[in-house]
This record gives C-alpha cells, structure tokens and sequence, in this order.
C-alpha cells in the first residue's frame, strides 16, 4: 500500500529503487550469562576480534592508498582504527567482561552506552557527531564476533538501503555497488558519512524509527532527498511526478557541466574571481575541474584533527606542496590551524574545557599561545611558497598588534629558512580572516598590516548578532539578512577597495546562490565557496549585471527588517 513519508535530508537527490532493509547495526543482544569459568577464554576472545577488526581496518586502508578520491575515507579508517587502539577501550571491556561476569558481546554494548552517555553530555556538535565513529567502530567488532568477519551487508545495484545507520567506511561501497539511495534514522548533516555521501551524490533521507520500520524489505520505494520525501510503493501519478524531477534535474545538470571552462564574467564583462574552499586533496581535484580560480580558504587544521600526534615540518611542507602543485599556478590560500571552539584536537593542542570556547583560545590567539607549533606552521607555508604562489592567511583577527607581531614572526622565518638554504618564494602575501566584529570596525587601522583581507561570514555573522553558528535552538536566527551585517559587509568591501587591497569572503553565505547578486552589489569580486557551489554561483554571476547591482547597494542598506531585506534580494 502507498505511504508517503517525510524526512530531513542530510544528502539531497533522488532514487527509485527497491527498500533493502538492514537489521539494526547494533542490535541489542540477548545478555546470555557467562560461567565465571569463561572468563579468561572470553576475553581472549575479545581480544582475537579486536585483532582481527584491526587487520580488516589496515587492509581496507591499504586498498584505498592509491585512491585519491578516497582521502577522505581513509580518515575514516585511521579514526576507527585509532579508537579500537585506545588501551582505555580494551581495559574498560575486559573490567566489563570480569565484573559481570559477561560475554564479549555484552560488554561491548556496556562500553558503547557508557561512551554514548558522554558523547550525548557533550554541546559541541562537532563532537557529538564522533560518536557515530564511536559506535561504529564498536559495531565492526560486533560483527567480527558474531560474524567471523566486520564487512556489512551494503546492498546490491538498484537498492534503497534502509538501516538505522550507515558507517563512513561504508559509503564508498554502497555507491560502488549501485546502491541508489539510503534512508536512515540516525544521522545528521555534520557527521563524516552526510560530507561523504555529499561528495558522491548519494542522496540521504533521515526518517523517524516509527515510519522507518513500515518499510518492508523488497518493496518499491521512491526518494526525493530534494524536498525530504519518502514515498513507499509509489502509485502511477508519483512516477509520472518522479520522472518530472529527474528530467528537471538532468537538466540542471547538463546546463551547469557546460560551464567548468566558461569565464566568471558579468553580462557587463566584470570578471569575478571565483575561488574555491578545501579541507583535503579531493576538494582540490573537485576544484581544479571545475575551474576555480585558485583555492581562497584551505583549512589546514584537518591535518591535525583525527590523530594523537602533531605533523612535523616535513609533513606540512609535503602536504602544502602538494596542494600548490595540484593548483598548477594558481593561488593557493593556506589559513593557519583554527582549532579551538567547535574543533577540537585529540594531540591537546586546543583546551579542553573553556566557559564560552567561541570566546575563547582559539584561531590565531591559540597559534600565538603554541609558539613552536605556529612556528613549525608557518615555515612548512613559507617553503611551500617556492613551488607556486602562496597566500597565508589568518583566522580570527582582532587586535593590530596580533597581525604585527605575527608579521615580524613571518619576516623573521623567511630569513631563518634561507639562511638554512631552503628556497623561499619572494612575495608570500600574509592576509587576516575579518571574522571578529571589531576587527571590521577598526579595519581601516588595521589595513596596513595586512595584504589581502577574507571575510569569516561564518563567524562574522555569529557574533555580529551574538548566536552561536553551532545551536539549533537560535539557528534561525542565523541569518545574513540583518541590516548591520550588510552594512558591515559593504564597509569592508569599501574599504579594501580604497586601500587596494584584495577582499574576498569565504564564509558559506559566498556559495549560497541565493545572495550571489546581493554580494555583488555590495561590492564583492571575489568569492570562495565549496567547490559543489562553484557551477551554479558562476551561472548566477554570468546573469548579472554588476553596474546595475551596485546601484542597488544604497536602497538596499536602507532597508530596516529581515522581511523588507528578503523581498528585496529575492527580487533583485
Ligand atoms: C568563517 O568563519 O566564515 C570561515 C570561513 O571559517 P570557519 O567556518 O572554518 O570557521
Ligand atoms: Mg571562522
């Protein structure tokens, strides 16, 4: 019988396929006691699973080596790798097994809720979404007991995967397969697998568990991850509705592909500079495909998440190197480490309990508090510098005496690095992330300091209007459409424009479509944005006519509420 259910879709798109519904991923066990007497032998076999699960991992991480495309994944890997090497985990668990006395089994479900518990305590969204590594890292060991072996049921060409949840290791799989679609229900669009299966185009539904389990293996189900839609046994007039969306979406496609070569130009021949944002060498190849004009924001902090250790020199300068290879002469942004807040190292580079971290050590403050790791920083982007042109750039700004003394560090390095015969590039430009309100506001005494200048929208916005980018609860309130921050914004435009200095945002107001032409008429000829964004944003800038645009800037800054701002853009 037809059912139609509604969801959140944490990776858009659309599939027709067939439910293939998958047994929970941690179903809990029947807790069958165990003699006292086997307790040693349980723990041995314990630990013959952890092995065995370690051994899966290394193979798995060995397969993909070579596989660019899948980096991303292979952090995946190493991170559930890591968690099963914690001595903590193995101690805890064989306590468990002791104390109970339990099987292997149940432990492991002890352990995991105990995990959970302080997971879910947790503010940080960021790191509440680790507990899906968490769980999944205990579920491969799961299945090695029951199983003999961790690999998944992932599905089969044409297939609706229908679980609770889906691992990162496992969506690379799934669409190599075929796997057309998954509705799950659990998931949220921070966690790895959603940036993943973004990246794949797989689309991803979140249905609640109630209308989840009405979906029987085996029959025809419909997805629109584009409007958040389920429809299960669709009837005749949703297929012809289907194959409406499909066309429309084709057509989008092919119109986009068109446009990887064609310049960022206005229709009154103003060239726009779009730039792309990286977090990892896939975002690069994506980027150089679609023609970015260099990369305008590469979050170097991803290099130190995911690991006990920090990266030494060499490692950074290889990784950088690459990069700007990759880019083959165009610009390449390196920001230094913005750990702090809503990203948190596991090397304890960042603190790890502050009052408000948003407030706190982190961005450049935190760099400036680790002078040795700023240091090692900063020369690997210096040495980069000589295989193709390098700009580094410098998250939360606040004070003109941070930039100076952070100029002379710069200046004195360079010297350091050639005196030690390492090649240097002449001119490394050394620019400062405007993400801090009074950054903005005292921009014109801070101008001299810096060469290029990136707006943080991101954080600008969050604490221009004082809501945290990361709560739910205030999220609508997260809006760019509020009189001082077009007012900010043109301020800053204008003021690099007076000093001639480069001015670009790389917040994700630059890649939402919908404020290309209001961006443009405050001004903005630069943009940095995920690479998925760049196709549309560019089709959208070949619209636009800038002169008239700018004319729009003074009606536009007069405008007093969020409701006469809407319309406006909307109309522009
Ligand atoms: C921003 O704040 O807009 C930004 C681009 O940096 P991040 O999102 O990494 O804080
Ligand atoms: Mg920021």
């Amino acid at each position: 019988m037809r059912s139609a259910f509604s969801g959140v879709a944490i990776s858009k798109g659309l599939a027709l396929g067939r439910a293939r519904v998958r047994a929970p991923h941690i179903a809990d066990l029947e807790d069958k006691p165990l003699p006292p007497e086997d307790i040693d032998a349980e723990i041995e076999r314990l630990a013959a699973a952890l092995a065995t699960t370690r051994a899966e991992l290394a193979k798995l991480r060995e397969q993909l080596q070579y596989a660019l495309a899948q980096e991303q994944l292979g952090e995946f890997i190493d991170l559930h790798a890591l968690i099963l090497d914690d001595p903590d985990l193995v101690t805890s668990l064989n306590d468990l097994i002791r104390s109970g006395p339990y099987r292997a089994e149940t432990a492991l479900r002890l352990q995991r809720d105990r995990l959970a518990a302080i997971f879910d305590a947790m503010d940080d969204p960021y790191m509440k979404s680790r507990r899906e590594d968490m769980e999944h890292a205990i579920a491969r060991v799961r299945h090695v007991l029951q199983r003999g072996s961790s690999a998944d049921v992932v599905g089969l060409a044409g297939d609706v995967l229908v679980t609770d949840l889906i691992a990162p290791a496992e969506i690379a799989q799934l669409s190599e397969r075929g796997v057309v679609a998954a509705i799950v229900t659990h998931g949220s669009v921070l966690s790895h697998s959603a940036i993943l299966a973004r990246g794949l185009g797989l689309p991803i539904l979140v249905l609640p568990r109630e209308a989840a389990v009405q979906i029987t293996d085996g029959s025809p189900l419909m997805v629109d991850a584009n409007h958040g839609e389920a429809i299960l046994e669709p009837a005749p007039d949703d297929l012809r509705h289907y194959r409406k969306l499909e066309q429309e979406q084709a057509r989008e496609k092919r119109t986009l592909a068109k446009l990887r070569h064609a310049p960022s130009r206005t229709i009154d021949e103003v060239d726009i500079r779009l730039m792309a944002n990286a977090e990892s060498r896939e975002d690069l190849t994506r980027a150089v495909r679609l023609g970015a004009d260099g990369v305008g924001l590469y979050r170097t902090e991803f290099l130190f998440l995911n690991r006990r250790d920090t990266p030494d020199e060499e490692e950074q300068f290889a990784a950088y190197r690459d990069l700007v290879l990759a880019m083959n002469r165009k610009p390449v942004t390196l920001r230094t480490i913005d750990i702090g807040s809503d990203k948190i190292d596991s090397a304890g580079i960042a603190l790890q309990k502050e009052p408000n971290p948003a407030l706190g050590l982190r961005g450049l403050r935190l760099a400036l508090a680790r002078p040795a790791l700023f240091r090692t920083q900063l020369r690997a982007m210096l040495r980069a510098s000589a295989y193709g042109p390098v700009r580094v750039l410098l998250p939360m700004l606040t004070w003109r005496e941070e930039m100076l003394k952070i100029r002379a560090l710069f200046e004195g390095y360079k010297t350091e690095l050639r005196a030690e015969g390492h090649a240097v590039a002449e001119n490394v430009e050394l620019g400062a992330m405007i993400e801090v309100p009074a950054a903005a506001l005292a921009l014109p005494s801070i101008i001299d300091t810096v060469d290029f200048v990136s707006i943080g929208t991101n954080d600008l916005i969050q604490y221009l209007l004082a809501v945290d980018r990361g709560n739910d609860a205030v999220g609508d309130l997260l809006s760019p459409l509020h009189p001082a921050v077009l007012r900010v914004l043109h301020d800053i435009l204008a003021i690099g424009r007076k000093h001639r200095k480069s001015v670009s945002i790389c917040g994700e107001m630059a890649g939402q479509v919908r404020y290309t032409k209001l961006l443009l008429a405050l001004g903005l000829t630069e943009f940095s944005m995920s690479p998925s964004s760049l196709l549309e944003a560019r089709s959208a800038i070949r619209e636009s006519q800038y002169s008239h645009l700018r004319r729009r800037a003074g009606n536009l800054l007069k405008l007093r509420d969020r409701a006469a701002l809407e319309k406006a853009v909307a109309r522009l």
